[in-house]
């Protein structure tokens, strides 16, 4: 069979591709390994709860790259509520995380003498910035590491960078860190923008105004887009792996699926990056595929808890990070964002971790963890469920690759949150869907 386009994988960035391209007049085949579509980006139901695949809580939705796309290309977007704010949990109760320098007075998750230190070290690290200090292979690490923070503020900076980044501080660059504190982009800002972003830093800027969940559960935002299918220009076959993209003389011509070979001109790759090199028929240049090896992937464990009735203390919208002992978690109690989530009555929470040595390790520790931070919490439990996933293809680390969406190879794209550093998950993988469509353009694959 002839196509325009095939894409590999029917995850968000895979979906989202083969809805522009059909919808640029492209007849498109989309193959997935697994029996589901949505990739890591999907919703189904456990014992009447609707779970995530792991919390979500996703960036500048409505005017970001996934909304640029699915206003452009008819998809339209699911309704969204606000993810509510980020606290940080503690012995002492739930801390609200500060966004303005004004919220650090009140913020008792640390002592005075760590936000004393902190504020300079911010301080330092934004004056880096400004003056364009080459800060790319700098971690957080190195930029904590001489200031006299204590144990506890350490901690906190590591768990942090383990829910940002995937790695730990050492792994994790500064610049990731500490981009997010206001001022980032002032130098190429006007003075009135200059005077709106400091009002912003020191008196209201908020780091929760630009975080969104979809109503109905994470499998929204999928459903915006198949839903816009048309049936004659977009196939999808599930339960197909593709086992080689084939190259003949540096240009993509087709892929091979157990035997069946599916031809067409244009292949989008959404599968992990790193292992192209085992994918494709012809050899990838030697540079490219030694900087294949620098990716890094973190592996998460997730468990969602169905209850019976609520948890106290855990009564608002948003999310919460625990690191003071055991192994740190982020916790989400979705259905205050979306009761339908739960059957009435019940409180639907998930709590993930980062597994960073085996996952039985993990699930153990984990546990004990949560029922020392909610004792009882066992006694309501009507719904344990688990899932191991790999959050993002690549983790952002110091020293990682990002190849864009052109591949070595004529007419074989890349897609996904390996492809492109910006933002988080689900926009970073619509980042990346953006500008291949940019680069295909540019190409003259087609001409909107
Ligand atoms: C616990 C957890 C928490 C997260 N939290 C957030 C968050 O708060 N905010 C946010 O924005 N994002 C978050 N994410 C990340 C976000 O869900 C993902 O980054 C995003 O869904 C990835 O989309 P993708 O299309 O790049 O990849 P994937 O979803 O991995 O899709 C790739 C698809 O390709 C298929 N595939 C691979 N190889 C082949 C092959 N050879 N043949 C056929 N099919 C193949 C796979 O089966 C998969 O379905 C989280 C993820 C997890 C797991």
């Amino acid at each position: 069979m002839r196509y325009d386009a095939i894409v590999v994988g029917a995850g968000i960035s895979g979906l989202l591709s083969a809805l522009c391209l059909s919808k640029e007049g492209k007849s498109v085949l989309v193959l997935e390994k697994s029996d589901f579509v949505g990739g890591n980006a999907r919703s189904y139901n456990v014992d009447g709860y609707t779970v995530d695949t792991g919390p979500h809580a996703i960036t500048c939705i409505p005017n970001g790259p996934l909304a640029r796309l699915l206003n452009k290309y008819n998809g339209g977007m699911p309704k969204l509520v606000p993810h509510g704010h980020y606290y940080f949990r503690t012995g002492k109760g739930l801390h609200p995380v500060p966004s303005a320098i004004k919220d650090w007075a009140g913020f008792k998750a640390i002592s005075n003498m760590d936000k004393i230190v902190f504020s300079r070290l911010i301080l330092a690290e934004m004056i880096r910035e400004s003056v364009s200090i080459d800060n790319s292979e700098r971690s957080v690490y190195d930029a904590v590491k001489d200031y006299n923070v204590s144990d506890n503020a350490f901690r906190m900076i590591d768990t942090l960078c383990h829910f940002m980044s995937g790695k730990s501080m050492k792994k994790t660059p500064a610049k990731r860190m500490f981009s997010g504190f206001g001022l980032e982009g002032m130098k190429k800002m006007n003075i009135v923008d200059t005077l709106y972003g400091l009002k912003r830093f020191f008196i209201s800027h908020s780091n929760s105004k630009n975080q969104w969940y979809p109503i109905g559960g994470l499998g929204a935002i999928v459903n915006s887009i198949t839903d816009a299918f048309s049936e004659d220009l977009v196939t999808v076959k599930t339960g197909t792996s593709v086992d080689k993209i084939i190259i003949k003389n540096g240009k993509a011509v087709g892929v091979e699926s157990e035997g069946e070979v599916y031809n067409s001109d244009i292949v989008v790759y959404s599968g992990f990056i790193k292992d192209l090199d085992k994918v494709v028929t012809e050899k990838l240049p030697e540079h490219f595929s030694k900087d294949l090896k620098k990716i890094k992937q973190a592996k998460s464990y997730t468990l969602w808890l169905g209850i019976n009735g609520k948890i106290p203390g855990m009564d608002y919208k948003g999310s919460e990070i625990w690191y003071e002992t055991g192994e740190p978690f982020w916790a989400m109690p979705t259905s205050n964002l979306d009761a339908s989530l739960a059957p009435a009555g019940h409180q639907l929470i998930t709590f993930s971790f980062i597994v960073k040595d085996s996952v039985e390790k993990t699930r153990k520790e984990g546990w004990d963890t949560i029922l020392s931070v909610y004792p009882g919490i066992d006694k309501k439990i009507v719904m344990k469920h688990e899932q191991v996933t790999i959050p993002e293809k690549a983790a952002i680390t110091t020293d990682s690759f990002f190849p864009g969406p052109v591949s070595p190879f004529s007419g074989l794209y890349l897609v996904g949150t390996d492809v492109d550093k910006r933002s988080m998950g689900m926009t970073r993988a619509a980042h990346s869907v953006e500008d291949m469509l940019v680069a295909m353009k540019k190409e003259g694959l087609f001409k909107n």
